[in-house]
């Protein structure tokens, strides 16, 4: 089944633009969704708790602030852009009440719907616009005049109209400038923890961190194997993300084409390919989604021993090195330490 995709000229850009519109959260995505929807001419205001060190980001940015209740009371189009683990609390109490009939509720991404953790009423519309991209870019495309790709959904459909009133939205943010394309919640839910756990974060890091151990643990100097694991890294996914594993394999030397056909398969074997599938299951039957949610409710224990642990690899402190003497690699290590989080 081929996927239907729209563009700018399929959008009315008029709809989201006579709609009040709330952006709950001014993280990654809710920073650029608030001004690229504020930059195409729509009434946007930003719900942010008292206290939030969000909110002095925004206000800088010349958004107006209001606490998520009266964000959600104000506004008919209520965007849901805090973390995942924490859209249920914020929909209990500050959103669910001021809900009323006709509003429309929507995310940019399904997790608390596929998996039941947030209900809303029949009468409003549910929708979803998902970029499918960080929201550092999605705010840097818009800004040089290009997007990133979103995708949209619509779980309910009061109005008639939540479809064009998603795409308007995703027209709004730049989405439709590179290319919208219609999904439901399950399928983006499913596929996009798929692909960030199998393949984008889990599969990659681990990867990396594998072959940068067999390299050290063999006696080859760190500097080396940080060089041949991870930094190599981008060139590689530059030429993949222009012009498909194909002209990777064109731009690389033959010999490490021929090594990737003979090592490839022997290293991501038919071992790896069921663990996908666990994976999946895993995600599809709500397994995932459970221990993730579970853990959170409890303070988190399980996600900061994990980040702890993995913060402390050794190719992180080889890596540090290395980025200080490289000048133009635009190092970026300032997020960096838990403290910083
Ligand atoms: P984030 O962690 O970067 O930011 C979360 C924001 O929510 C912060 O501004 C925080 O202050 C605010 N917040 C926390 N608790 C709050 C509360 N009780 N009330 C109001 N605001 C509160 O989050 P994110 O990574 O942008 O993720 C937001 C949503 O976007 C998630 O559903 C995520 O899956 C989805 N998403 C994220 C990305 C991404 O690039 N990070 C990409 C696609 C989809
Ligand atoms: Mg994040
Ligand atoms: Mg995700
Ligand atoms: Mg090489
Ligand atoms: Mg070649």
């Amino acid at each position: 089944m081929a996927a239907e995709i729209f563009y700018d000229a399929d959008a009315d850009l008029s709809i989201i633009q006579g709609r009040k519109v709330a952006v709950i959260g001014y993280g990654s995505q809710g920073h650029a969704h608030a001004l690229n929807l504020r930059d195409s001419g729509v009434d946007v205001r930003v719900g942010l708790p008292e206290g939030s060190k969000s909110r002095s980001k925004a206000t800088d940015e010349g958004l107006r602030v209001v606490t998520p209740a009266e964000a959600a009371a104000e506004a008919d189009v209520i965007m849901v852009l805090t973390p995942d683990h924490v859209q249920r609390h914020v929909y209990a109490e500050a959103i669910e009440s001021n809900l009323t009939a006709g509003k429309a509720l929507a995310f940019g991404h399904g997790f608390n719907i596929r998996y039941g953790y947030i209900k809303p009423p029949a009468d409003v519309d549910v929708i979803m616009i998902a970029p499918k991209g960080p929201g550092h870019l999605v705010r840097r495309e818009f800004v040089n005049g290009k997007g990133v790709p979103d995708l949209i959904a619509v779980e309910q459909d009061a109005s008639g109209g939540a479809q064009a009133l998603a795409l308007s939205y995703a027209s709004a943010i730049g989405g439709a400038r590179a290319g919208v394309i219609k999904t439901t919640f399950p399928e983006e839910t499913e596929t996009d923890l798929f692909g960030e756990q199998a393949v984008l974060c889990g599969g990659m890091s681990r990867l990396v961190q594998l072959g940068f151990e067999t390299l050290v643990n063999a006696g080859y100097q760190p500097e080396i194997a940080y060089f041949e694991c991870l930094h190599e890294l981008k060139l590689i996914v530059d030429l993949m993300y222009e012009g498909g594993i194909a002209k990777q394999r064109w731009s690389v030397s033959d010999t490490a084409e021929y090594g990737d056909y003979v090592s490839g398969p022997r290293v991501i074997d038919e071992h790896a390919a069921q663990q996908m599938q666990g994976v999946l299951k895993d995600i599809q039957d709500g397994t995932f989604a459970r221990r993730f949610i579970a853990d959170q409710d409890a303070g988190a224990p399980e996600f900061k021993q994990f980040r702890t642990e993995q913060e402390q690899h050794p190719i992180e402190e080889t890596g540090r090195k290395l980025r200080g003497l490289m000048s133009w690699v635009a190092a970026d290590d300032d997020y960096s330490g838990t403290a910083a989080r």
